[in-house]
């Protein structure tokens, strides 16, 4: 990505930033009009997964980008390397002089960064069993190492913060005794980020872990089974460490999916017949139906995040959309932004940060203001 595109991303999520800054979007604080949903996410529980390689956070966009991490600043819009020495020729890393003087290379193995609370982590795989998580402020000069971890990791899938701790993916190397080679079970691993200590909090598992989300003392899990690659999701106390499942996989048994956490209590589902969107209690019971589904049409996909819902309609059986939508929970108003999705390549919404994360053909990433996308699709109609 150049220095026009960066200029272009500027401009585009300039509105955008201005929410950021009051941080309006989550929790418990919101403004509730009348017979409006109230919404109980917890506050300082936030996805990274969805900005991958370009993460939005209060000081600007973190890029990492020609094997040096970038900072574009909120206000001029001004593209950095974030390394504050004047001195320093920002000369990235090489498989020859892996140790760069300058604080902003990466790290010559594979090296993953997220942002939270002011500070950027980087992942970085020494090999296929250990892996290390340095911290970089991005007001400050240097990093320190925090974590020294013997297991390999995958925070592509899934990660989330909450309070000091972090969750993501462990990859627990063992050897195949009949073939001698390497092979990968996972575990959900939950690392403190002020001592560097760790736990598991999920026995390990061949299944394929599609999702984390984290309300209170629930983690919830959901995967795909490795024997049968039927969708399931479990729920683990983080506290006891209990794993129960929470709907199975059954190819025709089951009613509905797991489809986000909305309490320790209960998760937002997906009707399978009846394509209703809605919350139920873990036990199963519905709670609350937010979208009754029609016949003939299926929920392609729906990402709840604070005060909103975004989803998609597909036809029945088939992948064709049907329409993409936005379900305010604080108006209860659905909102038809199909046009918009299309238009600016919407793949899911966060409202933490209230933005639309959208991404082009070749996946440069970019955020759209909640509040631009919805006037727009609310002066077309
Ligand atoms: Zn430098």
């Amino acid at each position: 990505m150049n220095r026009t595109r960066y200029t272009e991303l500027i401009i585009m999520i300039m509105s955008v930033l201005l929410s950021v800054a009051t941080f309006s979007g989550c929790g418990k604080d919101n403004e509730v009009t009348d017979g409006a949903f109230v919404i109980e996410e917890d506050t300082n529980v936030r996805y990274a997964e969805k900005f991958q390689s370009e993460v939005l956070s209060e000081a600007g966009i973190i890029s990492d980008e020609d094997g040096l991490l970038h900072l574009i600043t909120i206000d001029e819009g001004e593209d950095m390397v974030l390394c504050y020495d004047p001195n320093c020729k920002h000369i990235p890393a090489t498989r020859n002089r892996p140790d760069s003087e300058c604080m902003a290379a990466l790290f010559v193995e594979r090296t993953q960064t997220l942002y939270y609370e002011g500070a950027i982590y980087f992942f970085v795989q020494d090999g296929i069993f250990d892996h290390k998580i340095y911290k970089m402020e991005t007001d400050g000069a240097g990093r320190e190492l925090i974590a020294k971890l013997p297991f390999g990791y995958n925070i592509t899938q899934c990660a989330l913060f909450s309070e000091d701790k972090v969750y993501y993916i462990a990859k627990i190397p063992y050897e195949n005794e009949l073939t001698s080679t390497i092979r990968f079970g996972v575990r959900i691993v939950e690392v403190n980020l002020l001592d560097g200590s760790y736990r598991f909090v999920c026995e390990e598992t061949k299944d394929l872990i599609m999702q984390i989300n984290l309300s209170g003392k629930t983690l919830y899990i959901r995967r795909a089974g490795a024997e049968d690659g039927g969708i399931y999701a479990t729920r683990v106390n983080i506290d006891t460490l209990e794993e129960t499942i929470l709907v199975t996989a059954e190819v025709n048994g089951n009613e509905y999916a797991y489809v986000d956490a909305y309490d320790e209590d209960s998760f937002y589902y997906y009707g399978k017949q009846t394509y209703d969107i809605g919350i139920r209690n873990v036990d199963g019971t519905v709670e609350k139906v937010l979208i009754k589904g029609s016949v003939g049409e299926d929920f392609g996909w729906a990402d709840p995040s604070c005060d909103g819902l975004f989803y998609n309609r597909t036809y029945d059986y088939e992948d064709e959309p049907v329409g993409s939508y936005f379900m305010d929970f604080l108006t209860g108003k659905v909102i038809n932004i199909t046009d918009e999705k299309v238009k600016y390549g919407i793949v899911g919404y966060d409202g933490y940060y209230d933005v639309f994360v959208a991404h082009d053909d070749e996946y440069n990433w970019t955020l759209w203001s909640k509040a631009k996308i919805l006037d727009e699709a609310t002066t077309a109609d």
